[in-house]
């Protein structure tokens, strides 16, 4: 089964045919690309439940949310292996799908690499990047094909067998394939999950560069924050077939919409507390929750990081509890005055304290963030 796809168009971007650039990747035009309203349903699962975005030219965006959230399903309406069940995709403004139109695979000028790389053992390395330029006479293809793994550093390995290659380096010819045809919109799923930590970090970046020179607007899909807010100009939070969030990965840390997004963002102590008078009284002060009815419940978040533990500063009385070393921090669970539950803190100098020692805990309660408590009851926090 091919688990990636690319066409080469002549028109909507894709660039013209051209000799090899040497050790540059051949740049396209950007493409925009826009969802309006999509829907996707299999039965009664609702995969996209109504999602909009904008991705302008260029801009490299990372779809993040857990497993079965719609992700793939909406790289797969992007790419046009799946029809929507309502709503639209565009690509410069032109619909590829939508009530009016629907737009093959082949032409939209869009390039889509999976997770496994998916190689064909059959074919040469330099065969599997010269697969999706089967439009162009085949001295063209093969020059073209050789100029994409010089790109990616693979050159010598051009007349090998996938089977030969390490992980990173079928990622490298994956990522050949998948530009080689100058796609205007690159479309990958989960593309470093397959490789491990030391390594994925460097392909990060590699792959990153190479998006930079041929200009692909592009949408990657992943179950990593960090790895999002390393690569994604725009990060999209995607919970139960809806877009939670859109934004930098500043916007996202500093002004999450709601808990699920902070949730992914830090590590945060989370204590409810009921609503009155439109605020929360919390061992802080008092904390306004605009919008909330009284009796309602509010979730006060604390990041482990926002709390300054000191000798005899000013703050909360406190005591540690219990410390794990966890390398470049240490993550330290503290009684403090006032909280019915320990507090976790993490720092990165453990400064003498052990277990039992007397500490002050300060916390800048201008940067704890309140939120209305989830529905969720697998997920509800502790209360206060
Ligand atoms: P993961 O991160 O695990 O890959 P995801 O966010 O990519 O998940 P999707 O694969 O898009 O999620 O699936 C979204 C929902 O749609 C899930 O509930 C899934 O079971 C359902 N789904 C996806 N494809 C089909 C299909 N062909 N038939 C029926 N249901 C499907």
């Amino acid at each position: 089964m091919t688990s990636w796809l690319s066409s080469r168009t002549k028109g909507n971007g894709a660039a013209a045919d051209g000799a090899p650039t040497g050790e540059r990747a051949a740049a396209t035009f950007a493409a925009r690309l826009t969802f309006e309203k999509l829907e996707r349903r299999y039965g009664e699962t609702m995969a996209l439940a109504g999602v909009d975005l904008d991705i302008a030219p260029g801009e490299v965006v990372c779809l993040l949310g857990p497993s079965g959230c719609g992700k793939t399903t909406l790289l797969r309406v992007a790419a046009g292996i799946e029809k929507p069940s309502a709503g639209r995709v565009l690509i410069n403004e032109r619909e590829m799908a939508g009530p009016s139109r629907f737009v093959p695979p082949e032409q939209r000028g869009v390039g889509l690499m999976f997770q496994d790389f998916a190689l064909f053992p059959h074919l040469t390395i330099l065969g599997n990047v010269a697969f999706g330029l089967k439009a162009l006479p085949k001295a063209a293809a093969r020059r073209e094909a050789l100029a994409a793994l010089q790109r990616v550093g693979l050159a010598k390995l051009a007349d090998a067998y996938p089977h030969i290659l390490s992980g990173g380096q079928q990622q490298r010819v994956a990522l050949a394939r998948a530009i080689v045809p100058r796609p205007a919109v690159m479309l990958m799923d989960e593309p470093f999950s397959g490789l491990d930590v030391q390594l994925r970090e460097a392909m990060q970046e590699e792959t990153l560069g190479l998006l930079r020179e041929t200009r692909a607007t592009c949408v990657i899909v992943t179950h990593h924050p960090e790895e999002a807010m390393r690569i994604g100009n725009r990060i999209a939070v995607m919970r139960a077939g809806r877009l939670v969030q859109a934004g930098t990965a500043e916007e996202l840390y500093h002004r999450p919409a709601d808990l699920f997004v902070a949730r992914l963002f830090s590590e945060i102590n989370e204590i409810a507390y009921p609503v009155r008078g439109g605020r929360v009284d919390t061992p802080l002060g008092a904390l306004a929750v605009p919008g909330l009815a009284d009796g309602a419940s509010a979730v006060v978040c604390l990041r482990e990081r926002g709390i300054t533990l000191t000798r005899d500063g000013p703050g909360l009385a406190g005591r540690v509890l219990d410390i794990k070393f966890l390398g470049d921090v240490a993550r330290l669970e503290v009684g403090v005055e006032g909280f019915d539950r320990p507090l976790k803190v993490r720092v990165r100098e453990l400064d003498g304290w052990g277990r039992g020692a007397e500490v002050r805990v300060e916390v800048d309660a201008d940067r704890a963030l309140v939120f209305p408590a989830e529905m969720h009851e697998s997920e509800a926090p502790i209360t206060g």
